[in-house]
Parts: C-alpha cells; sequence; structure tokens
C-alpha cells in the first residue's frame, strides 16, 4: 500500500498516519520528495485494507500494490488448476478442465421431463458432449415465469447421470439446498443473479465438489475473482469462472458476451474459465461464432443450451441450439481446438 500526501501535508499529519500504520503492526518507508511526500507500507496490506486511510488529514490518495484476491490468483500460484471429476460408473472417463481439452457442457435451460433430459442427455453424449447442463431451480426474473421441476427435476437428472454414466452440472439457487444439489451434481452452479450471495459461496466453500461461478450482469471480472475466493477460502480449491455475458446499452444482444474475460482471467488467476455464449447472446444463430471465438480466445470449456423444439422450451427457447446444429458446432469447435492443439 502506497500513501501519496497532500502537497500542503504537515509533519504533524505524518507522525500521526506512522504512529496509526504502527499500531496496525506494519512498519513504513517515508519517502520525502521534492513534491510531495510517499508513504510505504511494508507488511500484509490486506490487513488495512478495511482502514479508512484516505479519511487521514493530508492523504490524497491510497493506492493498492497487491490483489485483494490471493487464493485465486495467478500470482504465487504458477500451475493452472485442473479439475478433475471422477468417472461416473467404475471404470468409466474421468474429465478434467482445465487441462488440453475444451470440455463441452450443453443441455436444455431446464429440466422439463424426464423424457427430454434422456433424449437430450443421449444427444450429448454422442456429439463428444462432457458435461450434461440442466437447470431443476431456475432463476426467472418474473416469478409467473417457470421455476423449474426443482426436487422432481434432480431426481431425473440423478437417472440420467446413473445411466448414461454422464457428468452433470446444475445450478444451486439457495444455501438450503447446497446438500441436495451436491448429492446429484458433478459440478455445482452459481447462477449470475447469486454470484454475489456470500452466503450461499461460503456454504459451497465447506463442499469438496467443483463450484462454477457466473459472472453476474453487472459485475467486474475482480468482483467475480472475489467471489471465487469466497469459496477458495473456505477450502474448496474447485472452482470454475464462467463469462456469460454483462448488461450494456446494446439491444440486439440479450447480453454482451464479453470474451476478453477469457485472457484477463487466465492472466490474473489460475483457475478454469468457461464461456457461456448462450446466455452471452440470447441467440441461437449467434451462438456457434461465439462459441468458435471462445474456444480461438483460449476458454478451458464452453456452455452451450439446447432444445429439440426451442419454439416451445419453457426457458430461454430463442437461445436454444437445435440438437443438429449442436453437433455442427461440436465440428467447428474440434477445428478450432486443434489449430490451437487442444482438443474437444
Ligand atoms: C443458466 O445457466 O441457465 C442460467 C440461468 O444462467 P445465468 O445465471 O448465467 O443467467
Ligand atoms: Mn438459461
Amino acid at each position: 500500500m502506497i500513501i501519496v500526501l497532500k502537497k500542503k501535508a504537515t509533519e504533524r499529519q505524518i507522525q500521526h498516519i506512522v504512529a496509526a500504520v504502527h499500531g496496525w503492526k506494519l512498519k513504513v518507508n517515508i519517502s520525502r520528495g521534492t513534491e510531495r511526500t510517499v508513504i510505504g507500507l511494508i507488511g500484509d496490506e490486506r490487513i488495512i485494507r478495511s482502514k479508512p486511510l484516505d479519511m487521514f488529514p493530508g492523504v490524497e490518495s491510497v493506492l493498492s500494490v497487491l490483489k485483494p484476491y490471493k487464493l485465486a490468483a495467478a500470482e504465487g500460484h504458477p500451475e493452472r488448476t485442473r479439475i478433475q471429476l471422477p468417472p461416473v460408473h467404475r471404470g468409466g472417463r474421468p474429465v478434467v478442465i482445465g487441462g488440453p481439452q475444451v470440455v463441452v457442457m450443453a443441455g436444455p435451460c431446464a429440466i422439463e421431463s424426464r423424457a427430454l433430459l434422456f433424449d437430450l442427455g443421449r444427444r450429448v453424449q454422442q456429439a463428444g458432449g462432457r458435461i450434461l447442463r440442466a437447470g431443476a431451480f431456475k432463476p426467472r426474473t418474473s416469478p409467473y415465469s417457470f421455476q423449474g421441476l426443482g426436487v422432481e427435476g434432480l431426481r431425473y437428472l440423478a437417472e440420467v447421470r446413473a445411466e448414461l454414466g454422464l457428468h452433470v452440472i446444475t445450478e444451486v439457487m439457495d444455501t438450503r439446498d447446497v446438500e441436495l444439489v451436491a448429492g446429484v451434481a458433478d459440478v455445482l452452479q452459481v447462477g449470475a443473479r447469486n454470484m454475489q450471495n456470500f452466503n450461499l459461496l461460503k456454504a459451497l466453500g465447506r463442499l469438496r465438489k467443483p463450484v462454477m461461478i457466473k459472472r453476474g450482469l453487472a459485475n467486474t471480472l475482480e468482483e467475480l475473482l472475489m467471489s471465487a475466493e469466497y469459496v477458495l477460502s473456505e477450502g474448496n480449491h474447485d472452482v470454475l469462472l464462467c463469462e456469460r455475458g454483462i448488461r450494456t446499452f446494446e439491444p440486439l444482444t440479450r447480453n454482451t458476451l464479453d470474451l476478453s474475460a477469457v485472457p484477463v482471467l487466465q492472466r490474473e488467476s489460475h483457475l478454469p474459465v468457461i464461456v457461456d455464449p448462450s446466455h452471452g447472446t440470447g441467440h441461437w444463430d449467434l451462438v456457434v461464432p461465439m462459441a468458435r471465438a471462445a474456444v480461438a480466445a483460449g476458454a478451458d470449456g464452453i456452455m452451450v443450451e439446447i432444445h429439440p423444439h426451442p419454439a416451445e422450451a419453457l426457458s430461454d427457447g430463442s437461445q436454444a441450439l437445435l440438437p443438429k446444429n449442436f453437433v455442427k458446432m461440436m465440428q467447428a469447435l474440434r477445428t478450432v481446438a486443434r489449430a490451437l492443439g487442444r482438443n474437444v
């Protein structure tokens, strides 16, 4: 932490700051320039992050040199995190996220019925998707919209998982449902609207199952990393970050998919980065080009929504890919991944 003093700061004001800093058990380094004085604080600056240093008389600005996230940071963690999902059945294949394979997660927005989930689960598997996505608890903008099948949906998800030996990811919306969802899901999803539900994040931190946190509609990447920090700081090291578009002034897409999030998050953090071009664009015809671009940008995984009859989908039909287009997307992603020395 560096404290820049005002030009007219007095010696009394400087000593007042120094005494306070010593009181917090940190050392100081005072540098008296011709224009102004700068005080450097030596020690773990996270201790004093909550102190209102800018309120001290004579202070002009306070600059932080450390990132506020410690466990999520790439610094001091040279190896990228690889998340292993053990095989569903003995002798089955594990899934590794954060390695050479770009992991595709696909499925319906919501679990609508047992039959639909089985059908889409088979299609995802046949096309080479590694994880079935499907929501049992749906965070809808309107209380009158379909809210998901809840516990019944989770039961179908457990059945498909067991029968097909396919890994599954599903959203947990409520702290009270964490154990229930963890009993079925291989990865627990935190929805964009819950990205800063800190009690939920802490509860997920106490689990020993991977958690994927979706970026909030109006959250910065630093805030996303701080949400990951909540999970990590409770001892759960398996966290995935997901870019799913943010709200901007552009109405021709549902959200603006921020693909620069991929290299930025990979520079700042060792955690795997997933891109969701379905929520990121809101329109099925934009999903494939943006999925290709996400792989080109270096994403560790892609999450897309698919539906056999998008016009009849109970949620997010306009962004759902038809299964045949999903197959085409997989082919295209293989080509892009190969060019980068990766596979799908
Ligand atoms: C979803 O994945 O179905 C979902 C609700 O996503 P988000 O939280 O990103 O809106
Ligand atoms: Mn959806």
